[in-house]
């Protein structure tokens, strides 16, 4: 099993996704998410940390860490849209 999407701000990988499942256990990518810039493993590895990462990277504007990935008109609504893709559990 792997997790495609960011735990925090459900940015879409298309590889190199950010937690994998080896022998039953989950291990992450240790990658900065290009969208809020949480490093998988330490921002995204408990529900608590989760939900504060996400919060204040909301309040400061929900900057696009890497600009080069930003989707053009990166706004409120597309923010709305891309946090449905995170599981239940993470939010
Ligand atoms: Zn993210």
């Amino acid at each position: 099993m792997k997790e495609a999407f960011c735990r925090i701000c459900g940015f879409p990988y298309e590889d190199n996704f950010p937690w994998t499942e080896i022998d039953g256990k989950m291990y992450p990518s240790r990658e900065i998410c290009p969208c809020c810039g949480a490093e998988h493993g330490f921002d995204d590895d408990l529900k608590s940390s989760v939900i504060v990462y996400r919060q204040n990277w909301i309040s400061k504007g929900f900057p696009f860490d890497v600009k080069e990935k930003q989707p053009k008109d990166w706004n409120e609504q597309k923010l709305m849209v891309q946090l449905k893709n995170i599981s239940a559990e993470w939010l």
